[in-house]
């Protein structure tokens, strides 16, 4: 008998039939003897329906008012789940992220949870209940509802599993384990037995969605015992462990891309100490994240550089690097939004010269050019322009040994995206 987190995300829940489905996976776990704790995501596309029907009333929507919104989503699939669980003959209790014990920083929209208190969870599963609790949302101290972030329910999962020393915590989506890409854009890309914390973490902040950065980050840290598997079928799915082994010879382990880049470049900087300091110490002081910074060569006294930053804060960082204008002087800044960023992630390739080599050549050979890059021991990214992100990927996968013709992938319908 095992104490066992099931998470099933939106599309694994998206009709009545598909909750049904699960509820009877959720049964047979319990009548197998295990104690379930279960998150469940909104149903389907509630989330985006409620975004685009929020930006109909309001472009620019409070914050507050948008987590108020959301969790709603969420707290729709427990109550139909739990229902679906009784029809079945089994006790569930639902509960929201508040009634679970999440306790988060006071941040709308991306919080970050500080507490979990599961003493009613913990009563519940003595009780013999299954407890389904609503994904990505908590309550701040003072009582205001808050939000983790797209994709949250993950780390709603991972953390539920930590509090309460769970032997396992199973993501259940709609693809059946994490492959070295998105299986939906390279068919033949390989389902991975497992992979490492650290590349499964560079993996999601690079962009696989399959799992949300923070779960993995939560999980590491607690060492959580990880596996992403199908809610559509019973195949085994990726374990994400401390230490994963590696295929022999392969040294990149997986490809991922980011269409959220937004390059920002001020033009004409003068060549003076502290510019940079100022530049990013505002953005940094206004909440934003930069990511990748390169600056040219002085010329007469004169420097450019550029950085990104996700789309949603392009605006505002134009507005804080405009605002600096007379510390700062500079001659133009510019923005880009048609850029994605590619990039490949393996804990071999810190021992192995010519990996990066391998990828300019690849992209090259697609005509494509490199705007940025930037690297760290077990990955490398490259800013290129959105259009042909797909074919990149594609080459990307050929040129460092990834496809096979073993395991085709089998995922379950995509109906969100
Ligand atoms: P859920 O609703 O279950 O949380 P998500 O849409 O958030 O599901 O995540 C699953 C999706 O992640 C898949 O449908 C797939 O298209 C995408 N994905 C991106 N990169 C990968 C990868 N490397 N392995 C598996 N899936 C990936
Ligand atoms: N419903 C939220 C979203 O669509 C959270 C989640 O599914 O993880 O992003
Ligand atoms: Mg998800």
């Amino acid at each position: 008998m095992s104490l066992i987190v099931m998470k099933f995300g939106g599309s694994s829940v998206g009709t009545i039939e598909r909750m049904q489905r699960v509820a009877r996976r959720i049964a047979d776990y319990m009548e197998a003897g295990h104690r379930v704790a279960v998150v469940v995501s909104a149903m389907g596309d509630t989330t985006d329906d409620l975004i685009d029907q929020s930006k109909q009333l309001n472009p620019n929507p409070p914050a507050r008012e948008m987590d108020m919104l959301l969790t709603t989503g969420e707290q729709m699939s427990v109550a139909l789940l739990s229902m679906a669980i009784h029809q079945l003959g089994r006790e569930a209790v639902s509960l929201t992220g508040w009634q679970a014990g999440f306790r988060t920083e006071p941040v709308h929209s991306k919080a970050r949870i500080t507490d979990i208190r599961p003493d009613r969870i913990l009563r519940a599963l003595d009780e013999g209940k299954a407890v389904v609790v609503a994904g990505f949302q908590g309550m701040t101290e003072d009582g205001e509802i808050t939000t983790f972030g797209r994709g949250g329910s993950d780390t709603t999962a991972v953390a539920l599993a930590a509090a309460i020393q769970a032997d396992v915590c199973e993501i259940f989506t709609d693809v059946d384990g994490v492959y070295s890409t998105d299986p939906r854009i390279v068919k033949n890309a390989r389902k991975l037995a497992e992979i490492s914390y650290d590349e499964m973490l560079e993996l999601a902040n690079l962009g696989a969605a399959v799992l949300h950065p923070r779960a993995v980050e939560y999980a590491k840290h607690h060492n959580v015992k990880l596996i992403v598997r199908s809610s559509f079928t019973h195949n085994e799915g990726t374990t994400v462990k401390e230490e994963a082994v590696m295929e022999q010879g392969v040294v990149v382990r997986g490809i991922a891309y980011d269409k959220d880049v937004a390059r920002i470049s001020i033009l004409g900087v003068e060549d003076v100490p502290g510019v940079l300091a100022k530049v990013f110490g505002a953005l940094a002081s206004s909440g934003i994240d930069v990511d990748i910074i390169v600056q040219s060569g002085v010329q007469d006294g004169k420097a450019d550089f550029a950085f990104t930053v996700s789309r949603g804060d392009a605006a505002s960082a134009i507005g804080i690097v405009e605002s600096i204008r007379s510390e700062v002087p500079y001659r133009e800044v510019t923005s880009e939004q048609d850029l994605v960023k590619v990039s490949i992630v393996g804990a071999g390739m810190v021992s192995n010269p010519g990996v990066a080599a391998k990828m300019f050549e690849a992209i090259y050979k697609l005509g494509v050019s490199i705007k940025m890059v930037s690297t760290s021991e077990i990955r490398l990214s490259c800013i290129i322009a959105a259009e042909p992100v797909q074919e990149v990927v594609r080459a990307l996968h050929t040129a460092y040994g990834l496809d096979t013709t073993e395991q085709a992938f089998v995922g379950g319908p995509q109906e969100r995206r």
